[in-house]
C-alpha cells in the first residue's frame, strides 16, 4: 500500500500513547464492570492483591522498555524495510497480511502458553501468573517479568519469521493486552452472549476454568484471543466441573496470601513448594 509507510510512522509516534489510553479505558471499565456485577465473591479482595498486580505491570513494561526498547513492532519496521519473511515472499501485503499476521501470532501464543505449562523451567516462571488466589482484571496482567521477557523474544522470532506487518503487530500487541484484562475479568455475562462470543473470543468464563486448581483444568483454555486453538487441539473445557461459583481458583501448593507479596511473587520461580506438584503439571 503506498500509504503504509506514513500510516505506520503515525502508528509508531503515537505508539506510547495508543498503548496506555487502551489500557487504562479497558482497565477502568473492567475495573467498574466487576463493581456492578461481579461474576464470584473474592476470596482476599482487592486491597491485598491490587498493589502488587499493578507493580509488576509496572515492572514489566519499564523492563521491557530498557532491554528491548524497540521490542516487536521495531523487528517488524526492521523486517518491512528488508523484505524479510513469509508473508513478503507468497506476495501478501496490505490488509490481508495484517489479518494473517494477527491470526498467526494468536497461534503462536497459544503454543507457547502451552509450552509455559509444559516444561517444568517454564512452569515455574507461570505460576506466578497462577497464584493470584482470585481471579480479576489486575490478573490479566500478571506475569513474572522474565516470562515477559521470553515471550518477547518468541514474538520477534515469529514476527521476523513471518514478516509481519508493523500495523499488524500494534494492533496484535493492544488487542492482546486489551483480551486479557476482558477475559481475566470477575464479570457476569449473560449466558446467552458468552456463548455466541465463544464462537470467536475467549470470554471470563471461559479463561476462568484455567486458573481452576483442578491439574486438568489448569490445563485447558490456553487461548487468549481466539477460541479456535483450543477448540481445535483438543485443549477446550467450557466450565469448570465444581461450577464458577464454587470453584477454587490458585494453585494447591501456593494458598498462603503472604505470597501475593510483590518480592514473594518476584522470588516464586527461585522457590520450592511444599508439595512441588507445580513442576510436574503437563497438559491434559
Ligand atoms: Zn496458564
Ligand atoms: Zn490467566
Amino acid at each position: 500500500m503506498a500509504t503504509e509507510p506514513l500510516f505506520v510512522r503515525s502508528l509508531l509516534a503515537y505508539e506510547p500513547e495508543i498503548r496506555l489510553v487502551t489500557f487504562a479505558g479497558v482497565f477502568a471499565l473492567m475495573g467498574l464492570w466487576e463493581r456492578l456485577a461481579p461474576r464470584r465473591p473474592l476470596a482476599i479482595g482487592r486491597w491485598r492483591r491490587w498493589p502488587s498486580n499493578l507493580a509488576i505491570v509496572a515492572l514489566d513494561t519499564l523492563l521491557l522498555r530498557l532491554l528491548l526498547p524497540t521490542a516487536a513492532l521495531g523487528a517488524a519496521l526492521l523486517g518491512e524495510a528488508r523484505g524479510w519473511g513469509i508473508l513478503p515472499a507468497l506476495g501478501l501485503s496490505g490488509w490481508p497480511a495484517v489479518a494473517v499476521a494477527i491470526v498467526v501470532l494468536d497461534l503462536a501464543i497459544y503454543f507457547q502458553h502451552v509450552l509455559f505449562h509444559a516444561l517444568p523451567v517454564l512452569w515455574r516462571l507461570h505460576r506466578m501468573h497462577h497464584a493470584d488466589l482470585d481471579v480479576d482484571v489486575t490478573t490479566g496482567n500478571r506475569f513474572h517479568p522474565i516470562e515477559i521477557l521470553l515471550s518477547m523474544l518468541w514474538k520477534i522470532t515469529i514476527v521476523v519469521a513471518l514478516g509481519a506487518p508493523a500495523a499488524a503487530v500494534l494492533v496484535f500487541e493492544v488487542l492482546l493486552n486489551a483480551t486479557s484484562l476482558f477475559n481475566h475479568g470477575n464479570v457476569r455475562v449473560a449466558k446467552r452472549v458468552d456463548r455466541a462470543l465463544r464462537w470467536l473470543l475467549v470470554t471470563p468464563d471461559m479463561h476462568r476454568v484455567h486458573h481452576s486448581t483442578i491439574p486438568a483444568e489448569t490445563n485447558s483454555n490456553f487461548g487468549f484471543n481466539l477460541t479456535w486453538w483450543d477448540r481445535l487441539l483438543g485443549t477446550y473445557r467450557s466450565a469448570p466441573a465444581a461450577g464458577h461459583e464454587r470453584m477454587t481458583v490458585g494453585l494447591e501448593q501456593i494458598r498462603d496470601p503472604g505470597e501475593l507479596r510483590l518480592d514473594r511473587m518476584l522470588l516464586q520461580p527461585f522457590r520450592a513448594f511444599a508439595d512441588g506438584r507445580g513442576e510436574r503439571r503437563r497438559p491434559a
